[in-house]
């Protein structure tokens, strides 16, 4: 597996593989791997036939009361999971690389961005559809893979790549949970032992939530009081918010119908977590 330092490096590499006809595809990630970091890669690997990852904690995402400075890192773990998983090329660049002096152009996807995370984490979508639109024209692979577990910034990516004539498949794959259900997330590490099973309630409500749904309940204001109380009851969670919405549009509802989705991000002491289900109905 080859490690890039520089966008000429990786350029260098994908313009030799498209050369010999391969095709390629890119993972962009946060590094601190998990076995949902591990399925796109395995599912590039199937559907490309040269695989990179990116890996790089992008500081524009970050706000500037979070977790940019605490966020985990180990990244010869990382090389070592990629290398396992197949990975051809990891591309791990510095912000002087991303952001040298004189940086000035943001990518900003409206509407979209409105609500959920775009809300509570202000800015937060306009650094990672800045730093999703760089990657892309850096590798400018033929597929790019996403998780399903941000499903707002899956929504957001492919609005952006349609929005901006961008020529890449956007691939968005479902959330790999840990055996009892808590979505796998890099910042699962931060959590104590009591929030680890406190955090429990999220899965647990959204699993409620599509039940409720599935028995013929479609009022949205009574499901998101539904899975708000849930997650309430346990003393160790701070909802940031619960919300149940139209797709794929992210539109406020009242009445189930079509693609909806339910998100929730819930704070365990210093930890704030998401998960979502979406439906169709
Ligand atoms: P991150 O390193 O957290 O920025 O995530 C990199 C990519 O992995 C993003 O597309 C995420 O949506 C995806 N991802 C993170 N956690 C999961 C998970 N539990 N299941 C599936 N994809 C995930």
């Amino acid at each position: 597996m080859l490690i890039c330092r520089t966008i000429a490096e990786i350029k260098d590499f994908v313009r030799t593989a498209r050369g010999a006809g391969q095709t390629v595809g890119l993972v962009p990630t946060m590094g601190y791997f998990h076995a949902g970091h591990l399925a796109l890669m395995e599912e590039a690997g199937k559907t490309c036939d040269v695989v990179v990852v990116s890996l790089y904690v992008n500081p524009m995402q970050f706000g500037p009361r979070e977790d940019l400075a605490q966020y985990p890192r180990d990244f010869e773990r990382d090389c070592a999971m990629a290398r396992e998983a197949g990975v051809d090329a990891i591309f791990v660049p510095t912000d002087e690389e991303m952001y040298p002096q004189g940086f000035a152009t943001y990518v900003e996807v409206t509407g979209l961005t409105d609500r959920l995370c775009g809300q509570s984490r202000p800015g937060h979508f306009r650094g990672v559809a800045t730093v999703v639109t760089k990657l892309l024209n850096i590798v400018t692979p033929d597929r790019a893979f996403f998780g399903r577990k941000d499903a707002q910034q899956a929504l957001v990516i492919q609005r952006l790549v349609k929005d901006l004539n961008m020529d890449q498949e956007v691939v968005i794959l479902p959330t790999v949970r840990e055996e009892d259900g808590l979505a796998m997330s890099s910042r699962n590490v931060y959590l104590t032992a009591e929030q680890r099973r406190d955090a429990l309630v999220l899965y647990r409500s959204l699993r409620a939530f599509r039940e409720t749904v599935q028995r013929g309940e479609r009022d949205a204001g009574k499901l998101r009081g539904m899975i708000y109380d849930l997650i309430a009851a346990v003393p160790g969670a701070r909802p940031d918010y619960v919300e149940v919405l139209g797709l794929p549009e992210l539109q406020p509802i009242e009445i189930l119908q079509g693609g909806v989705i339910a998100a929730v991000a819930v704070r365990f002491g210093n930890t704030r977590l998401i998960d979502n289900v979406i439906m169709e109905v």
